[in-house]
């Protein structure tokens, strides 16, 4: 599903752009803060219906405007469509083909793509969370039914949490309202869990082969859901299972999660372990077989998502190849034939083959003639 164009108004540093992408590789030129980022950040807000960086979307409209606007056009079904968003003073609207949608989040699966950024070669060696923030982007893109259950799981639990904190004061609103907030995060966590399950077994297979033939190292990775709620991985694959487990959790330690101020058990405590050989890759892969890992993870993403949706998603790699050695340089380069990409570089890089080379200057985007190294 290639990225045809994208069109910016008053969109960070950006105050008025259309720039146009290629479907092999594109490369974005240009040095320090002229808007590399902000415009992978504009494509892939499309796909995640939200910020990357995490920014509220006030932060997001130039400085000294009040109406951000950001059109897309891209491929995807056999047809070329068209998405619009506009942010202005807290409100937004959002337009798949010039049908007006509720929600940002409705956008999310009809345009789909795989970020990758340097802070992602640490999705080994880093926290939970990380992990969680993985899976979470990936099965979303492909499962509408996940991200609406994660949204209503979230909620629950910073509701729960809320009436964990305020036992004391409150006693009464606890033991009246708890209930429904633990059978709750137990119907969700039984769709978001078995989803996670699925994804990680497609991960292992899909990042193990990458792996080894990105490293030509023989130890073998594997990849294993581990749920938040003391249920063995085969078992989280049944939904009443996991429903059961959760409620049951949540129910029968509530004094322990009164003292802790929080919900001690759920999907918010998932986690992906990750091995090498048997031995877990946090603590004991070098950090080369980390960051290989994490890449292939990423690239895994990729694929998986090719498979089931039948489609390859568009590659953005943020300032991505600066950070990696030559031998995962060249097998990045070889996957980057067959697909479309868009990525940032601060210095020239050199390619083995015609990419389409756009200068990044000040929040303005010149396309320069197509370059194939001799
Ligand atoms: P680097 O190579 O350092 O990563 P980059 O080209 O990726 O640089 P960006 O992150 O795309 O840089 O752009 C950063 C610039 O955008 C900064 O100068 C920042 O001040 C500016 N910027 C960010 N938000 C806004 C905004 N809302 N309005 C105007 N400018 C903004
Ligand atoms: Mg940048």
């Amino acid at each position: 599903m290639p990225v045809r164009a994208i069109a910016l108004t008053d969109f960070r540093n950006v105050a008025s752009a259309e720039v146009h992408f290629g479907e092999g590789v594109n490369i974005l030129v240009g040095s320090n803060a002229q808007g590399k980022t902000n415009l992978l950040e504009a494509i892939y807000l499309f796909a995640l219906g939200k910020s990357f960086r995490g920014a509220k979307e006030a932060e997001l409209v130039r400085f000294g405007a009040s109406l951000a606007a950001l059109r897309l056009d891209f491929s995807a079904g056999g047809r070329e469509q068209t998405a619009a968003i506009r942010f202005s003073g807290g409100r937004r609207s959002v337009e798949l083909n010039r049908v007006r949608l509720r929600r940002m989040s409705e956008l999310v699966g009809a345009f789909r793509a795989v970020l990758f950024c340097p802070e992602h070669l640490s999705l080994i060696k880093e926290g939970p969370a990380a992990r969680r923030g993985y899976l979470d982007i990936a099965i979303s893109q492909q499962r509408p039914m996940y991200l609406q259950a994660l949204q209503r799981y979230n909620l629950a639990l910073r509701e729960r949490n809320k009436l964990l904190k305020q036992a004391e004061e409150n006693p009464r609103l606890l033991r009246d309202t708890v209930d429904l907030w633990s059978a709750q995060l137990a119907e969700q966590a039984a769709v978001i869990a078995p989803a996670r399950l699925a994804y990680v077994r497609e991960v292992e297979q899909a990042a193990a082969r990458i792996f080894a033939e990105m490293t030509g190292e023989r130890e073998l990775p594997a990849f294993t859901y581990q749920g938040g709620f003391h249920l063995e991985a085969d078992r989280c694959a049944d939904p009443a299972a996991v429903r059961e487990r959760v409620y049951g959790l949540l129910t029968a330690h509530l004094d322990r999660e009164i003292g802790a101020g929080s919900t001690l058990w759920g999907v918010h405590r998932d986690d992906i372990a990750i091995s090498l050989n048997g031995r877990s890759a946090r603590l004991y892969g070098s950090q080369g077989q980390q960051r290989s890992l994490a890449l292939a993870m990423k690239l895994a993403e990729g694929e998986i998502c090719a498979r089931l949706t039948g489609e390859k998603p568009v590659f953005l790699f943020d300032d991505v190849l600066s950070e990696l050695d030559a031998s995962r340089r060249a097998y990045l380069l070889r996957e980057f034939a067959d697909r479309q990409v868009i990525m940032t570089t601060c210095e020239g890089v050199e390619f083995p083959f015609e990419a389409h080379v756009v200068g990044v200057e000040g929040g303005t985007y010149t396309p320069h003639t197509h370059t194939r190294e001799e």
